[in-house]
């Protein structure tokens, strides 16, 4: 009998008891805006904050309205001006190019490795065009941040870091988003912790912070932010930085805090699905599993495999005769955008210049989510649907 697989990719868990009887708490107060709190009271916003920034060990920490807006955000503190170029990685996801664009920028790619990485020597060579990069770890793979800070900072080129898939991961034990000026984090539904929408953003850079924290939409009502940096450092800037507002609510904070307490567990269980879909799919030829390096501590919500130098007719076929056993994979190779998947030349409000070695590393990503709702024993019927679908298809010759 065809093994078939019936769970689906997009269904997370729920929300945790705890979250949802805080939820209901700050509904029954009516108190949802941050900043409508009674005396003695700390917004669960606030607290939220603290709670992140500790978690990374970063200075301060914003509560923000969606991970696009937090990176929005640390641009526009960052200095960056309608009409300038930021250097941004080719393989990501329309939000980081939509950031730029948002602030009147223009997006310049710099390519992948087939670690799915952004290319060093790529970046060393367009450096010099821009004064910020816009760091996304795409799909949870870190690149050796050491060498990459090394190049910025000789350039002098500043990092605002997309963690949307990092939250919870490590570069020899340093915090994902604590290596830039900025970090910055989604709390949408598909990423580490779920809200629905929702944003943080993490520095340890006082001014910066204080610029975010206005143009977030605080009014002159910072000093609530005990994450936040003091008021003298408000004093010249609350007159100087617009209201853009995108703050994070209560209610958001209240569900998001007992997930955040429940990271590291998490990880641990996303890492063990991870471990059964790579053990599952070593050996099968014409398939190449992606190399993690040992200083890389991952988070993996997700899993990547790659179809290199495969026609496109051979992908699509991997990829129908894969969905027809109910597995969903993305391929970053077509030619049109599909759901959230799409091609730096598919951003066609941003002109791009070909990119041959990244097209053909893009061309073979194989992409799929690992909810926790699946289980090690889904993850490896999974495994053995898509060895049988890639083993036919590359004998029938490619
Ligand atoms: C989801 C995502 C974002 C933005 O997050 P939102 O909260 O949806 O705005 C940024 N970068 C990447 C790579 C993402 O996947």
């Amino acid at each position: 009998m065809t093994e078939r697989f019936t769970g689906s990719f997009t269904q997370q868990e729920p929300i945790p008891e705890e979250g949802i009887a805080a939820a209901v708490r700050v509904m029954q107060s009516g108190r949802l805006h941050r900043y409508n709190t009674v005396p003695g009271e700390v917004a669960e916003t606030v607290l939220l904050e603290q709670e992140f920034a500790a978690s990374v060990g970063a200075e301060y920490c914003l509560a923000v309205a969606s991970g696009g807006y937090a990176i929005g955000t640390a641009l526009r503190a960052c200095g960056v001006k309608p009409g300038d170029r930021v250097l941004t990685n080719a393989f990501t996801l329309a939000p980081v190019p939509g950031a730029i664009a948002g602030v009147g920028a223009v997006p310049v790619y710099i390519g992948v490795t087939e670690e799915l990485v952004i290319d060093l020597d790529d970046l060393a060579a367009k450096l010099d065009q821009a004064s910020v990069l816009l760091l996304s770890h795409m799909r949870g793979h870190l690149c050796d941040m050491e060498a990459l800070m090394a190049l910025c900072d000789a350039a002098g080129v500043t990092v605002v870091e997309d963690c949307a898939h990092t939250m919870g991961a490590t570069w020899n034990g340093k915090p994902s988003g604590t290596f830039g000026r900025f970090g910055c984090f989604s709390t949408q539904t598909y990423k580490h912790i779920n809200s629905g929408e929702g944003g943080l953003l993490i520095s340890d850079d006082a001014e910066g912070m204080a610029r975010a924290t206005m143009l977030s939409g605080s009014y002159m009502l910072y000093t609530s932010h005990a994450a936040g940096p003091t008021p003298e450092e408000f004093a010249e800037l609350r007159y100087q930085t617009p209201n853009i507002s995108g703050r994070m609510d209560n209610l958001r904070a209240a569900i998001l805090r007992p997930q955040l307490a429940d990271l590291a567990a998490q990880a641990g269980r996303w890492n063990a699905l991870y471990d059964v879909m790579d053990a599952g799919l070593r050996d099968v030829p014409g398939l190449t599993l992606v190399s993690r390096p040992d200083a890389e501590g991952f988070v993996a919500s997700s899993f990547q495999f790659l179809l290199l130098d495969w026609s496109a007719a051979a992908v699509a076929e991997v990829q129908s005769r894969c969905a027809a056993r109910g597995v969903e994979l993305k391929w970053f190779g077509g030619a049109e955008p599909v759901g959230f998947t799409s091609r730096y030349d598919s951003w066609r409000y941003a002109a791009s210049t070909p990119m041959p070695a990244s097209d053909r590393v893009l061309a073979g990503i194989m992409d799929m989510r690992l909810p926790l709702t699946f289980s090690t024993a889904d993850c490896a019927l999974i495994a053995r649907i898509i060895r049988a679908e890639v083993s036919a298809v590359w004998q029938a010759g490619n």
